[in-house]
């Protein structure tokens, strides 16, 4: 096993009626911003349990936090917190109101031009230099609600760039199974998608010789192929709800990634996708990761055949026809899950990504992905060509 170290500060409040803990948790005289989206949150009455909560704070509120939320939008926030002098930020919403948070929380004290924290990828360490803010989750799909990173698009150059740091972890998050109920399907089926890659890039990683991070992956993975179907159709099911919600967290709260290597590589390709054509994050990562394991086959077959067998109970075979099945298996649950797997099924526009991803890759000086440091430029070439 890796050498490591297990620090997540976020304090998980999970479970029904739980918005109402929000002022127990926020201190009185807090000067508070609320973020939020596009607006689901006025019709899901989560809006209301909150504004009841805060009954008595000093409130602003900042709308609009687009789906694979913008740079210029999230700088409107920054100046709205520096010109009030607001203190502490309450993010409402999914995974782009959170992870724009982090942005806002990061950029309000940064001493220069902000657009530095993404294109240099800054670690975030200094808790005085950022705005301490929570979460309250609406969609269990990225569990940045119980991490410390964060993606951001900027609309102008059409990146979309990750970065964080320890001082990025939520203070609390609200977790409410009960908002599932308001999900459109397509968002928890990308939930469960999103949730399923995120442990495969910490699981299909070589050498890994975590056997209890193993076992907690492959529990993981089992709990979201049981519910992940039945939660589209029952989203009211309270018991499927919050299996589906904490299995999401658990996913990439960090636990399952100590001492082991991790590979982020399909995220890496994805997120070029959605910079280029708005894909859902989640469709992105389902059109990518099978092709990203039929290229490097030779480095991930000995994990994933471990996958096949003990997560879709394959029986027998070599190695390698174990490893082959998995990721048809994969495919196939990808496809229940109501994603399609190849990109000409969502732009026609698709024939020169290979080449637009590789030269972004070089233009940042990334030489190599994956936990191995093998995917080099000629294998995401070949990824992405086999994904068209
Ligand atoms: P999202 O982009 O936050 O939300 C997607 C849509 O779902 C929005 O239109 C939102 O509407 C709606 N929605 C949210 N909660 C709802 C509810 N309870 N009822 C009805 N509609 C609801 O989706 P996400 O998948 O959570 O986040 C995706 C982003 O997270 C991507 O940018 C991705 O790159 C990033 N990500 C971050 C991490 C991380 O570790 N930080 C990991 C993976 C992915 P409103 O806008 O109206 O609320
Ligand atoms: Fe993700």
């Amino acid at each position: 096993m890796l050498n490591f170290e297990l620090y997540n500060p976020t304090n998980l409040v999970f479970g029904k009626g739980q918005i109402a803990k929000i002022s127990e948790l926020i201190p009185k005289d807090a000067k508070v911003l609320i973020t939020f989206g596009g607006g689901s949150i006025f019709k899901n009455g989560v809006y209301d349990q909150v504004r009841e909560s805060l009954h008595g704070y000093d409130v602003t509120e900042f709308g609009g936090i687009e789906p694979n939320p913008r740079y210029e939008t999230l700088m409107k926030a920054v100046e709205i917190i520096r010109e009030k002098k607001l203190d502490f930020i309450l993010a409402v919403g999914g995974g782009s109101v959170i992870d724009g948070t982090k942005f806002i929380s990061a950029a309000v004290k940064f001493d220069g031009n902000p657009m530095e924290i993404l294109h240099k990828r800054l670690l975030i360490k200094d808790l005085s230099q950022v705005v301490p803010f929570a979460t309250v989750l609406t969609l269990p799909a990225t569990a940045s609600e119980m991490n410390s990173g964060a993606v951001i698009t900027i609309n102008e150059t059409q990146e979309k760039l990750s970065f964080g740091g320890s001082a990025l972890f939520p203070k609390f998050s609200i977790c409410d199974p009960q908002v599932v109920s308001s999900l459109p399907k397509r968002q928890i089926q990308n939930g469960i998608v999103d949730a399923f890659t995120h442990v495969f890039e910490q699981y299909l990683t070589f050498p890994h010789d975590a056997l209890l991070q193993d076992r907690f992956s492959e529990g993981i993975l089992q709990t979201l192929i049981e519910i992940g179907p039945k939660v589209v159709e029952n989203p009211t099911d309270y018991k499927l709800a919050s299996n589906y919600m904490w299995s999401c967290t658990m996913a990439l709260n960090g636990l399952i990634q100590k001492g082991v290597p991790s590979d982020w590589a399909t995220h890496m390709i994805g997120h070029e996708l959605t910079a280029l054509f708005e894909i859902d994050h989640a469709r992105t990562l389902a059109i990518i990761g099978p092709n990203l394991y039929r290229v490097m086959f030779e480095t991930k077959k000995e994990k994933l055949a471990q996958y096949g067998k003990r997560v879709w109970n394959i029986a027998d075979g070599s190695v390698e026809e174990m490893a082959n099945q998995a990721i048809e298996k994969t495919v196939a649950f990808f496809h229940t899950m109501g994603m399609q797997t190849k990109l000409s099924e969502y732009t026609p526009d698709f024939e020169k990504t290979a080449d637009f991803v590789v030269n972004r890759f070089q233009e940042r000086g990334w030489k190599a992905l994956g936990e191995k440091q093998n995917i080099t430029p000629e294998k995401v070439k070949e990824i992405v060509e086999m994904s068209y």
